[in-house]
């Protein structure tokens, strides 16, 4: 079986250069394409299988990273913005022409990543991004239409590539949500 998880990653990826201090992301859009800049590497970059994340045509996974909010700036077109869903934990901005998400902001100060924006860092013509480093909400593809029966070959297909498979967020990341919780009782 052909399992295409996302470009960025289906044919291996490069490991991020040193000292890379970020680039900008532009929207699909042929004309006015939105610009975010980005003033930072990103963290925990990886691939994410749930509904709400941007994935280009074709993925069963999107790629996210995250990065300082202070880090983030529109520098071209931002009125063709529009918040993706209000109501959801995090605020995704995607471009009305093209659709693509630019980036995704947690407005909640009592969230435990409050203060990181999601952005997809393959909207960057720039190399030297964090690779990601595992497979987030795997599970979750089901949801939007991947056969269960598929389920084995995709999460061998995501360690042979080096990303490993969770059904939630990795470990670290779970341990960080979970301290938050503890502290803020
Ligand atoms: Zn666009
Ligand atoms: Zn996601």
């Amino acid at each position: 079986m052909n399992i295409s998880i996302h470009p960025a990653v289906d044919n291996g990826f490069q490991p991020a250069t040193p000292g890379f201090s970020g680039g900008t992301l532009l929207c699909d859009c042929a004309d006015d394409k939105v610009e975010v800049t980005i003033n930072s590497q990103t963290a925990h970059n990886h691939v994410c299988g749930c509904s709400k994340c941007w994935k280009p045509a074709g993925a069963l996974f999107s790629q996210v990273a995250v990065v300082s909010k202070d880090a983030v700036s529109v520098t071209a077109n931002e009125q063709k913005l529009k918040v993706v869903d209000p109501t959801a934990t995090i605020q995704r901005y995607a471009c009305s022409g093209c659709g693509v998400h630019m980036y995704g902001r947690i407005e909640n100060q009592n969230h435990p990543f409050y203060g990181l924006d999601f952005v997809h860092t393959e909207r960057s013509s720039q190399s030297g991004w964090a690779a990601p480093e595992f497979a987030a909400f795997v599970s979750s593809i089901i949801e939007t239409g991947t056969p269960p029966d598929q389920m084995g070959a995709i999460r061998g297909r995501l360690n042979d590539l080096g990303l490993p498979p969770y059904d939630c967020l990795s470990p670290p990341l779970m341990d960080a949500i979970a301290t938050h919780v503890a502290k803020s009782r």
